[in-house]
């Protein structure tokens, strides 16, 4: 594996989790926290689109959904807590790392608002699935396809026992709800890395939109070296003793299918960006192309 491959999947290990109540994932729930406070959606909107970054889901959020709370988090970068529609950042994002507001987005390093967007993403898809809109919005077309890909592409996987051995793979039939934190998490990892590396190439900042040559080229070689892959926390308490986190292999990447669906759906990128995007996604070898959803009824 090359440095970049070893330091990005570092980095979604300390990522994120996205925790529903059935789930018994940390000993002891979050405590009711008296400094909760809520998103400031107006100012985020506003940064963002200084900095170049999409906003169409952000508009779409209610700016009463979410609050947000600081800790210092050792275990995972940030969580998500979507009974309480509730979002724990690291402390390091707050202003002054005071733990009372976030620090604007001007302010935060490229890796934090990767970070920032993968939750902000968790939310919107709260949002979505607690108060399912129209159909025939963008919205509702994105819950479908979501909801889809939880039944026909997610509940029977492929996982990399062993991170560093990623051509050693086992099949898993993932729970319903299983197989809804690896689709979450798998589009989680797309937004956040689409997010990183739109700052990462300082030419493209401040302007709108995301696909460039630039970013073209490194989504073909992220594709290339399969490290757009979504992970879960198991249930089954004796596999969750070997792993508190498993990865999905290679071939359950996230594919260009679904990258289409969130640049039109979520981003609000013009049609023909998402085209690119897709094409990109698309390995030279159709042997090495990502499986695609199968509905067994
Ligand atoms: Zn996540």
């Amino acid at each position: 594996m090359g440095d970049i491959l070893v330091s990005w999947i570092n980095r979604l290990a300390v990522a994120c989790i996205i925790v529903a109540a059935a789930v018994p994932v940390r000993a002891e729930s979050p405590q009711p926290a008296a400094d909760l406070t809520r998103l400031p959606l107006a100012a985020l909107i506003s940064q963002s689109e200084e900095l170049g970054l999409p906003t169409k889901f952000l508009r779409d959020l209610p700016s009463d959904f979410v609050t947000v709370t600081f800790e210092d988090l050792h275990r995972w970068g940030a969580e998500y807590h979507p009974e309480e529609h509730h979002m724990i950042l690291n402390r390091a994002l707050s202003f002054n790392q005071a733990a009372g507001s976030l620090r604007p987005l001007t302010k935060m390093t490229t890796s934090e608002v990767g970070n920032l967007y993968h939750e902000l993403y968790h939310a919107y898809m709260d949002y979505l699935e607690t108060k399912p809109p129209d159909p025939s919005t963008d919205g509702g077309r994105l819950l479908a396809a979501t909801q889809e890909l939880q039944k026909c592409r997610y509940a029977e996987v492929k996982i990399t026992p062993v991170l560093q051995r990623r051509t050693s793979t086992e099949v898993r039939y993932l729970s319903e709800r299983e197989a809804w934190e690896t689709q979450h998490e798998t589009w989680g990892v797309f937004v956040q890395w689409a997010i990183w590396t739109k700052l990462e190439l300082i030419a493209s900042r401040g302007k709108p939109g995301l696909v460039t040559e630039g970013w073209l080229k490194r989504l073909k070689k992220a594709d290339h070296d399969s490290i757009l892959v979504g992970y879960y926390e198991p249930e089954d308490p004796h596999e969750r003793k070997l792993a508190q986190k498993r990865y999905l292999a290679p071939a359950y990447r996230i594919s260009p299918q679904e990258i289409h669906t969130i640049m039109v759906l979520l981003f609000g990128e013009p049609s023909d960006a998402a085209d690119r995007a897709a094409t990109a996604a698309q390995p030279a070898s159709p042997k090495n192309a990502a499986v695609l959803p199968t509905c067994k009824q």
